[in-house]
Protein backbone atom coordinates (compact mmCIF):
# COMPACT_ATOMS: atom_id res chain seq x y z
CA UNK A 1 0.00 0.00 0.00
CA UNK A 2 0.95 3.45 -0.77
CA UNK A 3 2.40 5.48 1.73
CA UNK A 4 3.06 8.69 0.39
CA UNK A 5 0.65 10.88 -1.83
CA UNK A 6 3.86 10.99 -4.47
CA UNK A 7 3.24 7.40 -4.94
CA UNK A 8 -0.61 7.83 -5.71
CA UNK A 9 0.56 10.16 -8.68
CA UNK A 10 -1.37 12.94 -7.58
CA UNK A 11 -0.05 16.49 -9.94
CA UNK A 12 2.45 18.55 -8.90
CA UNK A 13 0.00 21.73 -7.89
CA UNK A 14 -2.11 19.36 -5.46
CA UNK A 15 0.53 18.07 -3.72
CA UNK A 16 1.54 21.63 -3.21
CA UNK A 17 -1.23 22.35 -1.50
CA UNK A 18 -1.17 19.22 0.41
CA UNK A 19 1.90 20.42 1.76
CA UNK A 20 0.54 23.32 2.83
CA UNK A 21 -2.20 21.52 4.42
CA UNK A 22 0.72 19.69 6.43
CA UNK A 23 -0.16 16.66 4.82
CA UNK A 24 2.01 13.92 3.98
CA UNK A 25 1.02 10.59 4.05
CA UNK A 26 -2.38 9.38 2.60
CA UNK A 27 -4.61 7.94 5.21
CA UNK A 28 -6.02 4.35 4.38
CA UNK A 29 -9.37 5.28 2.60
CA UNK A 30 -6.87 7.66 0.23
CA UNK A 31 -4.53 4.63 -0.28
CA UNK A 32 -7.59 2.65 -1.49
CA UNK A 33 -10.12 5.36 -3.36
CA UNK A 34 -8.02 7.46 -5.10
CA UNK A 35 -6.47 4.76 -7.37
CA UNK A 36 -10.05 3.39 -8.96
CA UNK A 37 -11.65 6.76 -8.75
CA UNK A 38 -8.59 8.31 -11.17
CA UNK A 39 -9.20 5.08 -13.30
CA UNK A 40 -12.47 6.41 -13.51
CA UNK A 41 -14.37 3.53 -12.13
CA UNK A 42 -17.48 4.35 -9.87
CA UNK A 43 -16.82 3.98 -5.92
CA UNK A 44 -18.29 3.00 -3.18
CA UNK A 45 -16.68 4.14 0.15
CA UNK A 46 -17.24 3.08 3.54
CA UNK A 47 -15.92 5.69 5.56
CA UNK A 48 -15.65 8.05 8.62
CA UNK A 49 -15.82 11.69 9.18
CA UNK A 50 -12.41 11.42 10.62
CA UNK A 51 -11.12 9.07 8.22
CA UNK A 52 -9.88 11.53 5.60
CA UNK A 53 -12.68 10.66 3.15
CA UNK A 54 -13.23 14.23 2.17
CA UNK A 55 -10.04 14.34 0.44
CA UNK A 56 -9.87 10.61 -1.04
CA UNK A 57 -12.60 12.14 -3.47
CA UNK A 58 -11.67 15.41 -3.64
CA UNK A 59 -8.36 14.76 -4.86
CA UNK A 60 -9.84 12.21 -7.59
CA UNK A 61 -12.11 14.61 -8.69
CA UNK A 62 -9.64 17.79 -8.88
CA UNK A 63 -7.22 15.83 -10.75
CA UNK A 64 -10.20 15.04 -13.13
CA UNK A 65 -11.50 18.35 -13.94
CA UNK A 66 -8.24 19.73 -13.86
CA UNK A 67 -8.42 23.60 -15.09
CA UNK A 68 -11.42 26.29 -15.08
CA UNK A 69 -13.12 25.99 -18.75
CA UNK A 70 -16.47 27.23 -20.03
CA UNK A 71 -19.01 28.59 -17.46
CA UNK A 72 -20.89 25.20 -16.37
CA UNK A 73 -20.49 22.79 -13.75
CA UNK A 74 -18.50 19.81 -14.46
CA UNK A 75 -18.58 17.99 -10.78
CA UNK A 76 -21.36 18.43 -8.43
CA UNK A 77 -21.00 17.13 -4.57
CA UNK A 78 -23.94 16.80 -2.61
CA UNK A 79 -23.59 16.50 1.31
CA UNK A 80 -26.56 16.55 3.54
CA UNK A 81 -26.22 19.94 5.45
CA UNK A 82 -25.14 23.19 4.91
CA UNK A 83 -22.49 22.55 7.51
CA UNK A 84 -20.86 19.96 6.12
CA UNK A 85 -21.34 21.95 2.31
CA UNK A 86 -19.01 24.54 4.11
CA UNK A 87 -16.69 22.33 5.12
CA UNK A 88 -16.23 20.27 2.25
CA UNK A 89 -15.70 23.75 0.00
CA UNK A 90 -13.47 24.85 3.09
CA UNK A 91 -10.90 21.99 2.01
CA UNK A 92 -11.78 22.16 -1.78
CA UNK A 93 -10.67 25.84 -1.74
CA UNK A 94 -7.31 25.12 -0.24
CA UNK A 95 -6.94 22.22 -2.44
CA UNK A 96 -7.02 24.74 -6.20
CA UNK A 97 -4.95 27.07 -4.35
CA UNK A 98 -2.55 26.72 -7.47
CA UNK A 99 -5.06 26.24 -9.90
CA UNK A 100 -7.77 28.65 -11.74
CA UNK A 101 -10.79 26.07 -10.94
CA UNK A 102 -13.99 27.82 -9.81
CA UNK A 103 -16.26 26.07 -7.04
CA UNK A 104 -19.48 27.50 -5.61
CA UNK A 105 -21.36 26.34 -3.09
CA UNK A 106 -24.77 26.32 -2.46
CA UNK A 107 -27.52 25.76 0.39
CA UNK A 108 -30.56 26.99 2.04
CA UNK A 109 -31.46 29.42 4.71
CA UNK A 110 -30.04 32.42 2.88
CA UNK A 111 -31.13 34.46 -0.45
CA UNK A 112 -30.47 32.58 -3.66
CA UNK A 113 -29.14 36.38 -5.50
CA UNK A 114 -25.77 35.98 -4.55
CA UNK A 115 -25.32 31.97 -5.76
CA UNK A 116 -26.76 32.11 -8.58
CA UNK A 117 -24.88 35.30 -10.34
CA UNK A 118 -21.80 32.79 -8.60
CA UNK A 119 -22.84 30.12 -10.98
CA UNK A 120 -23.43 32.51 -13.41
CA UNK A 121 -19.91 33.69 -13.53
CA UNK A 122 -18.94 30.49 -14.52
CA UNK A 123 -18.12 27.43 -12.59
CA UNK A 124 -16.43 23.98 -12.62
CA UNK A 125 -17.46 22.13 -8.81
CA UNK A 126 -20.75 22.84 -7.50
CA UNK A 127 -20.91 21.56 -4.15
CA UNK A 128 -24.67 21.49 -2.59
CA UNK A 129 -27.56 20.31 -0.24
CA UNK A 130 -29.65 18.18 -2.51
CA UNK A 131 -32.62 20.78 -1.71
CA UNK A 132 -30.77 24.11 -3.11
CA UNK A 133 -29.50 22.16 -5.98
CA UNK A 134 -32.66 21.49 -7.06
CA UNK A 135 -33.93 24.29 -6.02
CA UNK A 136 -32.15 26.99 -7.96
CA UNK A 137 -32.23 24.03 -10.63
CA UNK A 138 -36.14 24.58 -11.36
CA UNK A 139 -34.91 28.22 -11.82
CA UNK A 140 -33.17 27.47 -14.68
CA UNK A 141 -29.55 28.37 -13.16
CA UNK A 142 -28.06 25.36 -13.25
CA UNK A 143 -26.81 23.64 -16.97
CA UNK A 144 -26.49 20.00 -15.77
CA UNK A 145 -25.28 18.40 -19.36
CA UNK A 146 -21.66 19.17 -18.29
CA UNK A 147 -21.78 17.08 -15.37
CA UNK A 148 -19.54 13.99 -15.46
CA UNK A 149 -19.06 13.68 -11.98
CA UNK A 150 -21.34 12.71 -9.24
CA UNK A 151 -19.98 12.65 -5.33
CA UNK A 152 -22.68 12.14 -2.84
CA UNK A 153 -20.88 12.66 0.88
CA UNK A 154 -22.40 11.06 4.32
CA UNK A 155 -25.17 8.95 2.13
CA UNK A 156 -26.15 7.33 5.41
CA UNK A 157 -27.12 10.64 6.63
CA UNK A 158 -28.80 11.48 3.43
CA UNK A 159 -31.23 8.36 3.50
CA UNK A 160 -31.80 9.37 7.39
CA UNK A 161 -32.95 12.40 6.68
CA UNK A 162 -35.22 11.30 3.99
CA UNK A 163 -33.39 12.83 1.13
CA UNK A 164 -34.12 9.57 -1.65
CA UNK A 165 -36.77 11.85 -3.99
CA UNK A 166 -34.48 14.90 -4.17
CA UNK A 167 -31.77 12.53 -5.08
CA UNK A 168 -33.54 10.86 -7.85
CA UNK A 169 -35.07 14.15 -9.10
CA UNK A 170 -31.34 15.49 -9.23
CA UNK A 171 -30.50 11.75 -11.11
CA UNK A 172 -33.13 12.45 -13.82
CA UNK A 173 -31.33 16.20 -14.60
CA UNK A 174 -27.74 15.07 -14.95
CA UNK A 175 -26.28 13.07 -17.87
CA UNK A 176 -26.43 9.22 -17.33
CA UNK A 177 -23.15 9.13 -18.70
CA UNK A 178 -21.07 9.92 -15.81
CA UNK A 179 -18.48 8.96 -12.44
CA UNK A 180 -20.32 8.10 -9.10
CA UNK A 181 -18.47 8.18 -5.71
CA UNK A 182 -20.73 7.63 -3.10
CA UNK A 183 -19.13 7.87 0.50
CA UNK A 184 -21.30 6.72 4.09
CA UNK A 185 -19.78 6.38 7.44
CA UNK A 186 -22.19 3.01 7.61
CA UNK A 187 -23.50 0.46 5.42
CA UNK A 188 -27.44 -0.21 6.22
CA UNK A 189 -29.51 -1.95 4.00
CA UNK A 190 -30.91 1.56 2.66
CA UNK A 191 -27.11 3.19 1.63
CA UNK A 192 -27.05 -0.54 -0.23
CA UNK A 193 -30.42 0.24 -2.31
CA UNK A 194 -28.86 3.52 -2.95
CA UNK A 195 -25.49 2.05 -4.21
CA UNK A 196 -27.68 -0.09 -6.51
CA UNK A 197 -29.21 2.58 -7.48
CA UNK A 198 -26.54 5.08 -8.20
CA UNK A 199 -23.46 2.87 -8.82
CA UNK A 200 -22.26 0.67 -11.86
CA UNK A 201 -19.78 -2.23 -10.94
CA UNK A 202 -18.48 -0.35 -8.15
CA UNK A 203 -15.23 -0.59 -6.76
CA UNK A 204 -16.45 -1.23 -2.92
CA UNK A 205 -13.65 0.20 -0.70
CA UNK A 206 -13.26 0.71 3.51
CA UNK A 207 -11.79 2.78 5.91
CA UNK A 208 -9.99 0.68 8.41
CA UNK A 209 -9.79 4.04 10.28
CA UNK A 210 -13.19 3.10 12.26
CA UNK A 211 -11.52 1.26 14.82
CA UNK A 212 -8.42 3.36 14.86
CA UNK A 213 -10.37 6.50 15.43
CA UNK A 214 -11.98 4.85 18.51
CA UNK A 215 -9.24 3.56 20.04
CA UNK A 216 -7.66 6.82 19.90
CA UNK A 217 -10.10 8.68 22.01
CA UNK A 218 -10.63 7.96 25.55
CA UNK A 219 -14.35 7.22 26.54
CA UNK A 220 -15.37 7.67 30.04
CA UNK A 221 -18.85 8.32 31.56
CA UNK A 222 -20.13 9.80 34.70
CA UNK A 223 -23.07 8.40 36.64
CA UNK A 224 -25.40 11.85 36.75
CA UNK A 225 -29.17 12.18 37.85
CA UNK A 226 -30.40 14.78 36.31
CA UNK A 227 -30.10 18.11 34.05
CA UNK A 228 -28.65 20.43 37.04
CA UNK A 229 -26.05 17.92 37.58
CA UNK A 230 -24.98 17.47 34.36
CA UNK A 231 -24.40 21.40 34.16
CA UNK A 232 -22.61 21.46 37.52
CA UNK A 233 -20.11 18.73 36.41
CA UNK A 234 -20.00 20.22 33.34
CA UNK A 235 -18.63 23.42 35.12
CA UNK A 236 -15.97 21.57 37.08
CA UNK A 237 -14.48 20.16 34.31
CA UNK A 238 -14.16 23.46 32.99
CA UNK A 239 -12.23 24.99 35.53
CA UNK A 240 -9.58 22.63 34.15
CA UNK A 241 -7.27 24.70 31.65
CA UNK A 242 -7.01 21.59 29.96
CA UNK A 243 -10.52 21.59 28.94
CA UNK A 244 -9.25 24.30 26.50
CA UNK A 245 -11.96 23.46 23.24
CA UNK A 246 -15.00 21.49 24.05
CA UNK A 247 -18.00 20.20 21.64
CA UNK A 248 -21.03 19.82 24.30
CA UNK A 249 -23.77 17.71 22.36
CA UNK A 250 -27.40 17.94 23.23
CA UNK A 251 -30.16 15.92 21.38
CA UNK A 252 -32.40 18.59 20.51
CA UNK A 253 -32.11 22.26 19.72
CA UNK A 254 -34.25 22.95 22.59
CA UNK A 255 -31.82 21.26 25.09
CA UNK A 256 -28.77 22.80 23.34
CA UNK A 257 -30.65 26.46 23.94
CA UNK A 258 -31.61 25.89 27.33
CA UNK A 259 -28.06 24.33 28.29
CA UNK A 260 -26.14 27.20 26.82
CA UNK A 261 -28.56 29.44 28.85
CA UNK A 262 -27.08 28.02 32.05
CA UNK A 263 -23.76 27.61 31.46
CA UNK A 264 -23.68 31.41 29.89
CA UNK A 265 -24.30 32.71 33.54
CA UNK A 266 -21.10 30.72 34.52
CA UNK A 267 -18.90 30.88 31.63
CA UNK A 268 -19.70 34.56 30.38
CA UNK A 269 -18.43 34.98 26.75
CA UNK A 270 -16.86 31.25 26.57
CA UNK A 271 -19.61 29.74 25.36
CA UNK A 272 -21.33 29.16 21.35
CA UNK A 273 -24.33 27.44 20.34
CA UNK A 274 -25.11 25.87 17.19
CA UNK A 275 -27.72 24.42 15.84
CA UNK A 276 -30.42 24.51 12.92
CA UNK A 277 -32.92 27.54 14.23
CA UNK A 278 -29.70 29.95 14.24
CA UNK A 279 -29.47 32.45 11.56
CA UNK A 280 -26.74 31.11 8.99
CA UNK A 281 -24.28 34.40 10.10
CA UNK A 282 -24.76 33.16 13.96
CA UNK A 283 -23.85 29.78 13.09
CA UNK A 284 -20.87 30.14 10.75
CA UNK A 285 -19.79 32.70 13.46
CA UNK A 286 -20.20 30.97 16.44
CA UNK A 287 -18.11 27.94 14.70
CA UNK A 288 -15.40 30.53 13.48
CA UNK A 289 -15.25 31.81 16.91
CA UNK A 290 -15.25 28.31 18.34
CA UNK A 291 -12.06 27.29 15.32
CA UNK A 292 -10.15 30.47 16.45
CA UNK A 293 -10.38 29.01 19.88
CA UNK A 294 -11.94 32.76 20.90
CA UNK A 295 -14.58 30.91 22.95
CA UNK A 296 -13.66 27.57 24.76
CA UNK A 297 -17.75 25.88 24.46
CA UNK A 298 -19.20 24.44 21.59
CA UNK A 299 -22.72 23.59 21.96
CA UNK A 300 -24.59 21.57 19.06
CA UNK A 301 -27.13 18.95 18.31
CA UNK A 302 -26.36 15.47 15.98
CA UNK A 303 -27.47 17.21 12.99
CA UNK A 304 -25.95 20.15 13.05
CA UNK A 305 -22.69 18.99 14.04
CA UNK A 306 -21.96 17.38 10.55
CA UNK A 307 -19.53 18.99 9.02
CA UNK A 308 -17.95 20.36 12.37
CA UNK A 309 -14.27 20.13 11.74
CA UNK A 310 -12.23 21.60 14.18
CA UNK A 311 -8.87 21.17 14.92
CA UNK A 312 -7.62 20.33 18.43
CA UNK A 313 -10.45 19.65 19.98
CA UNK A 314 -10.18 18.47 23.65
CA UNK A 315 -13.11 16.89 25.01
CA UNK A 316 -16.07 16.26 23.46
CA UNK A 317 -19.27 15.90 25.78
CA UNK A 318 -22.37 13.79 25.78
CA UNK A 319 -24.41 15.68 27.76
CA UNK A 320 -27.29 13.48 26.26
CA UNK A 321 -26.76 10.52 25.43
CA UNK A 322 -27.42 10.08 21.21
CA UNK A 323 -30.09 7.31 20.14
CA UNK A 324 -27.67 5.71 17.98
CA UNK A 325 -24.03 4.33 17.80
CA UNK A 326 -23.82 5.76 14.68
CA UNK A 327 -24.17 9.24 15.90
CA UNK A 328 -22.34 8.44 19.23
CA UNK A 329 -19.23 7.40 17.03
CA UNK A 330 -20.14 10.69 14.93
CA UNK A 331 -19.57 12.91 18.17
CA UNK A 332 -16.62 11.47 19.45
CA UNK A 333 -14.72 11.45 16.13
CA UNK A 334 -14.93 15.42 16.77
CA UNK A 335 -12.05 14.82 18.87
CA UNK A 336 -8.64 12.67 18.48
CA UNK A 337 -9.11 14.02 14.49
CA UNK A 338 -6.10 11.92 12.72
CA UNK A 339 -2.88 11.33 15.02
CA UNK A 340 -4.62 13.04 18.08
CA UNK A 341 -5.93 11.84 21.35
CA UNK A 342 -8.81 12.86 22.59
CA UNK A 343 -11.48 12.40 25.63
CA UNK A 344 -15.34 11.58 25.10
CA UNK A 345 -17.12 11.69 28.28
CA UNK A 346 -20.93 10.94 28.79
CA UNK A 347 -23.21 12.03 31.24
CA UNK A 348 -26.38 9.35 31.94
CA UNK A 349 -28.98 10.00 34.17
CA UNK A 350 -30.60 6.74 34.94
CA UNK A 351 -32.17 6.00 31.39
CA UNK A 352 -29.59 6.77 29.83
CA UNK A 353 -27.42 4.62 30.84
CA UNK A 354 -29.92 1.64 29.40
CA UNK A 355 -28.63 3.87 25.91
CA UNK A 356 -25.06 3.62 26.53
CA UNK A 357 -24.74 -0.10 27.35
CA UNK A 358 -26.36 -0.29 23.89
CA UNK A 359 -24.06 1.74 22.06
CA UNK A 360 -20.86 -0.02 24.02
CA UNK A 361 -22.20 -3.02 22.67
CA UNK A 362 -22.76 -1.81 18.79
CA UNK A 363 -19.35 -0.02 18.50
CA UNK A 364 -17.58 -3.12 20.48
CA UNK A 365 -15.86 -0.66 22.82
CA UNK A 366 -15.29 -0.36 26.60
CA UNK A 367 -16.64 2.96 28.17
CA UNK A 368 -15.30 3.74 31.16
CA UNK A 369 -17.72 4.31 34.32
CA UNK A 370 -15.70 6.87 36.89
CA UNK A 371 -17.71 7.65 40.04
CA UNK A 372 -18.65 11.47 40.71
CA UNK A 373 -16.45 13.43 42.23
CA UNK A 374 -17.24 13.97 45.73
CA UNK A 375 -16.33 17.46 45.36
CA UNK A 376 -18.64 18.82 43.30
CA UNK A 377 -22.82 19.22 44.43
CA UNK A 378 -25.31 17.17 42.87
CA UNK A 379 -28.17 19.84 41.61
CA UNK A 380 -32.20 19.73 42.14
CA UNK A 381 -34.01 17.89 39.77
CA UNK A 382 -36.44 20.46 37.20
CA UNK A 383 -40.26 20.64 37.70
CA UNK A 384 -41.29 16.95 36.23
CA UNK A 385 -37.75 15.75 35.22
CA UNK A 386 -37.85 13.26 37.70
CA UNK A 387 -41.25 11.85 35.80
CA UNK A 388 -39.66 12.42 32.16
CA UNK A 389 -37.04 10.28 33.40
CA UNK A 390 -39.07 7.17 34.40
CA UNK A 391 -40.86 7.52 31.74
CA UNK A 392 -37.77 7.36 29.14
CA UNK A 393 -36.31 4.59 31.55
CA UNK A 394 -39.70 2.27 30.81
CA UNK A 395 -39.65 3.23 27.39
CA UNK A 396 -35.85 1.91 26.82
CA UNK A 397 -36.79 -0.93 28.84
CA UNK A 398 -39.44 -1.92 26.78
CA UNK A 399 -37.18 -1.46 23.24
CA UNK A 400 -34.79 -4.25 25.11
CA UNK A 401 -37.85 -6.45 25.81
CA UNK A 402 -41.73 -5.75 24.25
CA UNK A 403 -43.01 -7.86 26.97
CA UNK A 404 -42.02 -5.03 29.88
CA UNK A 405 -45.11 -2.97 30.91
CA UNK A 406 -42.84 -0.41 33.23
CA UNK A 407 -43.53 1.12 36.59
CA UNK A 408 -44.57 4.56 35.04
CA UNK A 409 -47.48 2.25 33.25
CA UNK A 410 -48.34 -0.04 35.58
CA UNK A 411 -49.36 3.25 37.89
CA UNK A 412 -51.43 4.96 34.76
CA UNK A 413 -53.04 1.58 34.56
CA UNK A 414 -53.84 1.10 38.20
CA UNK A 415 -55.62 4.52 38.39
CA UNK A 416 -58.72 3.67 37.17
CA UNK A 417 -59.71 0.27 38.72
CA UNK A 418 -58.47 2.30 42.53
CA UNK A 419 -61.03 5.01 41.52
CA UNK A 420 -60.89 6.27 38.38
CA UNK A 421 -61.43 9.80 37.90
CA UNK A 422 -64.72 9.96 36.14
CA UNK A 423 -65.78 7.70 38.70
CA UNK A 424 -65.15 10.48 41.47
CA UNK A 425 -66.81 12.63 38.71
CA UNK A 426 -70.22 11.29 39.32
CA UNK A 427 -70.08 10.96 43.03
CA UNK A 428 -69.30 14.46 43.62
CA UNK A 429 -72.06 15.17 40.68
CA UNK A 430 -74.43 13.05 42.66
CA UNK A 431 -73.57 15.13 45.62
CA UNK A 432 -74.20 18.36 43.95
CA UNK A 433 -77.79 17.11 43.33
CA UNK A 434 -78.38 16.06 46.87
P1 LIG B 1 -12.46 13.88 6.95
O1 LIG B 1 -12.59 12.43 7.30
O2 LIG B 1 -12.39 14.11 5.49
O3 LIG B 1 -13.51 14.71 7.61
O4 LIG B 1 -11.05 14.40 7.50
C1 LIG B 1 -10.79 14.51 8.85
C2 LIG B 1 -9.52 15.25 9.18
O5 LIG B 1 -8.40 14.54 8.71
C3 LIG B 1 -9.40 16.65 8.59
O6 LIG B 1 -9.05 17.52 9.63
C4 LIG B 1 -8.27 16.55 7.59
O7 LIG B 1 -7.53 17.73 7.52
C5 LIG B 1 -7.45 15.41 8.14
N1 LIG B 1 -6.75 14.68 7.09
C6 LIG B 1 -7.22 14.36 5.87
N2 LIG B 1 -6.31 13.67 5.17
C7 LIG B 1 -5.24 13.55 5.97
C8 LIG B 1 -3.95 12.94 5.81
N3 LIG B 1 -3.61 12.34 4.69
N4 LIG B 1 -3.09 13.03 6.85
C9 LIG B 1 -3.43 13.65 7.99
N5 LIG B 1 -4.61 14.25 8.21
C10 LIG B 1 -5.52 14.20 7.21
Amino acid sequence: MSTRFEDLNITRQFLNALDDLGLENPTDIQSKAIGPARNGQDVLGIAQTGSGKTLAYLLPLVMKVKFAEGMHPRALILAPSKELVIQITRVLESLITYTDLRVVCLYGGIGKKTQVAEIEAGVDILVSTPGRFIDIYSFGHIHTRGLKTLVLDEADRMMEMGFMPQLRQILEVIPVKRQNLLFSATFPQRVEELAAEFLEFPTRVESEGKEKAVKEVTQQWYPVPNFKSKLNLLLHFMENPEWNRVIVFCRTKDEAERTSRYLDRTLKDEVRVLHSNKGQNARINALDDFRKGEVRLLITTDVTSRGIDVENVSHVVNFEIPKSSEDYLHRIGRTARINRDGVAVSFANRAEVILLERIEKRIDSHIARVEWPEEVAKGEFLAGEKKEIDRELDRQKRIADPTFKGAFHEKKRKAPGKGSPKASRSSKSKGRRR
